[in-house]
C-alpha cells in the first residue's frame, strides 16, 4: 500500500514539475534572445553562401552544445555539409538519442537561410531583409523545442532538430537531409514557418499545412485538448504552401511531414521585404506557438502516438 502511494505520488510529482517546467524552460526572454541574434543585421539576411550564413551556423552550433544535443550519426559536428554547385553550404542538425525506441525519429525544423542583403526600394536606406518571421521564428522555435525536451529528458523516440540551409533558393538543405536517412524511420516531422505575427484565426491559433492527409493535425488537437491554443488546417490551400517549404520533400517520400505557421501569407506585406525584421513581430505569437508545439508533440516524442503516413509521390531518391 505505501508503495502504491509513494508511486502515485511520485506520478503526480513528475506530471506537475513538467507543467510547471515548460514556462521555466522555455521563457520570452530566451525566445527574445534568440531570434533578436539570429535576425540581427550582424547575420546579414543569412544568405546561402554569404558570411552572415556562416554567422548563424555556428550560433545554432553553440546553442546546441550548451542545450547537450548529440551530432547525428555519422557527422562528425552539428553541421552537415555538401556542396552545390562546387560551393560549401550546411545544415545544422543536433540529435537527443531515444530510450527505449531510438530507431524512430521525429524531426523539427525551419530554415535559417534567408534572402541576404537585395536592392532597396524607393527612398528605403535598409538593403538587409533580416528574415526575423522567415524564417528566424521558426529556427527559434526549433531550438528552444530542442531545450525542453533535452530538460524533460522523457523521449523514447529519437528526437531531430534541424535547421536548413537552401530553402529559399529551392529547398535544397532539406533534399540533402532526406538523402542522410531512411524515410521509413522518419515518424513525423513538425516543420516550422513563420510563427512571428498572429494567425487570421486569433490569437492562440495557428495552421497545419497539408492538413487532411494524415492525421498528425488530428494528435496534436488532442493533445491540446483543456488549453486556449487551437491548431487549424492550412487556410489557404490554394497558395500550396504545404509543397513550397522544407516538409515537402520527406511528405514526397510516405512522411508525414507537415509544417505549422501563423503567417497571414494573402496579406503580409512583410513578406520577403527588408522589412520583415523583429521589431514587427509578436513575441507573446512565437512563445505562445513554441509552447502549443511542445505540448501537442508530446505523445508523439514519447511512443504513444504514431501519424498515418501520406501516400509516396517518390518511389526512391535519385
Ligand atoms: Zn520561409
Amino acid at each position: 500500500m505505501k508503495k502504491i502511494v509513494y508511486t502515485l505520488l511520485a506520478l503526480l510529482f513528475t506530471q506537475l514539475a513538467w507543467a510547471q517546467n515548460i514556462d521555466k524552460i522555455i521563457n520570452k526572454e530566451y525566445v527574445d534572445r534568440l531570434i533578436k541574434t539570429l535576425s540581427s543585421d550582424e547575420m546579414e539576411g543569412r544568405a546561402t553562401f554569404s558570411p552572415g550564413i556562416d554567422k548563424a551556423a555556428t550560433f545554432i552550433e553553440s546553442e546546441f552544445k550548451s542545450i547537450g544535443l548529440l551530432p547525428m550519426e555519422g557527422e562528425t559536428g552539428f553541421r552537415q555539409s555538401f556542396e552545390m554547385d562546387g560551393k560549401p553550404l550546411f545544415n545544422v542538425v543536433g540529435v537527443i538519442p531515444g530510450k527505449s525506441k531510438a530507431k524512430e525519429l521525429v524531426i523539427f525544423s525551419g530554415h535559417y537561410d534567408h534572402l541576404g542583403i537585395i536592392k532597396a526600394k524607393g527612398d528605403e536606406q535598409d538593403s538587409i531583409a533580416n528574415g526575423a518571421d522567415d524564417d528566424a521564428s521558426g529556427i527559434t522555435a526549433m531550438i528552444a523545442l530542442a531545450k525542453y525536451y533535452k530538460k524533460l529528458n522523457n523521449n523514447e523516440r529519437t528526437l531531430i532538430f534541424v535547421a536548413f540551409t537552401a530553402e529559399e533558393l529551392g529547398g535544397f538543405g532539406s533534399k540533402h537531409f532526406s538523402k542522410k536517412l531512411n524515410p521509413d524511420d522518419v515518424v513525423t516531422m513538425f516543420n516550422i514557418e513563420m510563427i512571428g505575427k498572429e494567425s487570421k484565426f486569433g490569437k492562440n491559433t495557428a495552421f497545419i499545412t497539408g492538413f487532411d492527409k494524415s492525421d498528425f493535425g488530428k494528435i496534436l488537437q488532442k493533445n491540446l485538448a483543456g488549453t486556449p491554443f487551437t491548431f487549424h488546417p492550412d487556410p489557404y490551400t490554394r497558395q500550396n504552401l504545404f509543397y513550397r517549404s522544407d516538409n515537402a520533400t520527406l511528405a514526397a517520400l510516405g512522411v508525414p511531414a507537415h509544417t505549422i505557421s501563423t503567417d497571414q501569407i494573402d496579406t503580409d506585406q512583410l513578406y520577403h521585404t527588408v522589412k520583415d525584421e523583429y521589431s514587427t513581430l509578436d513575441s507573446e505569437n512565437i512563445l505562445a506557438t513554441v509552447k502549443a508545439i511542445a505540448l501537442s508533440a508530446i505523445s508523439i516524442v514519447k511512443g504513444t502516438d504514431t501519424p498515418t503516413r501520406i501516400p509516396r509521390l517518390i518511389e526512391k531518391h535519385d
